[in-house]
């Protein structure tokens, strides 16, 4: 495991639905400590790829790596992997039966064998973080929308991943409850976290984004670092996006 080689690595990546070829001959490397933000129309493909990076759905052919490391195909390999790549939904996914620190605490026990002391006391120290470990008692429902995806940026957390997926998530946000929910993402990227993000939130780009990915019809269209990329996109399908969102 080199430092050098690229934490996540797809190569010549391809995937049907049927007969729609989702994902184009895809390339893309991030190495550690990367902020990449994956930007696109609507069915572009930037959920089935970043489902793909965590194995959720299969890829047709090329080659998906984590650490050097092709993606395992199943047992305990493969929730080794759900474990080193996290993943933040749109719509939070917390487990509506269980409070907020039992949504934390139960990976680490279930998967990295913490006894249950031990996990509460890092669950706390993560919605302390994410400034919600008043609320660690709470059912779910309980919370607003923009705390429950800062709980599930806690939890996602207290997997140590390698890296974290995030897909679209403050898209099923309230306006008001946008920023508290990027500033936690900015800062998990000032420390270093390696991040792919699919957003279209610009602010959280031009702050925290090493590069953009732009992906049509599925493929990357174009990459280049936010400024210039928002500045002076190359392509005409670029240009064309950004005119409709900004
Ligand atoms: P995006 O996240 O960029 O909006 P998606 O990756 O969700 O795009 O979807 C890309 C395309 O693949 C869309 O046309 C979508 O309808 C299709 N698609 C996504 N998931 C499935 C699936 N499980 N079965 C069939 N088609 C799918
Ligand atoms: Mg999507």
């Amino acid at each position: 495991m080199s430092d050098t080689q690229p934490l996540v690595r797809l190569a010549a990546v391809n995937k049907h639905f049927g007969e729609l070829h989702v994902l184009q001959d895809i390339n893309l490397e991030v190495d550690r400590g990367e902020v990449i933000v994956v930007i696109g129309p609507s069915g572009s493909g930037k959920s089935t790829l970043c489902r793909a990076i965590n194995r959720l759905e299969t890829i047709d052919d090329g080659v998906i790596e984590l650490d050097g490391q092709p993606l395992p195909q199943e047992g305990k390999a493969l929730a080794r992997l759900r474990s080193d790549v996290g993943m933040v939904f749109q719509s939070f996914n917390l487990f509506a039966h269980k409070t907020i620190l039992e949504n934390v605490t139960l990976g680490p026990i279930k998967v990295r064998k913490l006894k249950k002391a031990a996990a509460n006391e890092e669950a706390m120290a993560l919605l302390d973080r994410v400034g919600v470990a008043n609320q660690a008692h709470k059912m779910p429902a309980q919370l607003s929308g923009g705390q429950q995806q800062r709980v599930a940026i806690a939890r996602a957390l207290a997997m140590k991943p390698k890296v974290i997926l995030f897909d679209e998530p403050t898209s099923a946000l309230d306006p008001e409850m946008v920023n508290e929910v990027l500033d936690v993402m900015v800062s998990l990227a000032k420390e270093g976290m390696t991040m792919i993000v699919v957003t279209h939130e610009m602010g959280f780009a031009r702050k925290a984004a090493d590069r953009v990915v732009f992906m049509a019809d599925g493929q990357i269209v174009e990459e280049a670092d936010p400024e210039s990329f928002f500045t002076n996109p190359q392509s005409e399908r670029a240009r064309d996006f950004l005119g409709k969102i900004l």
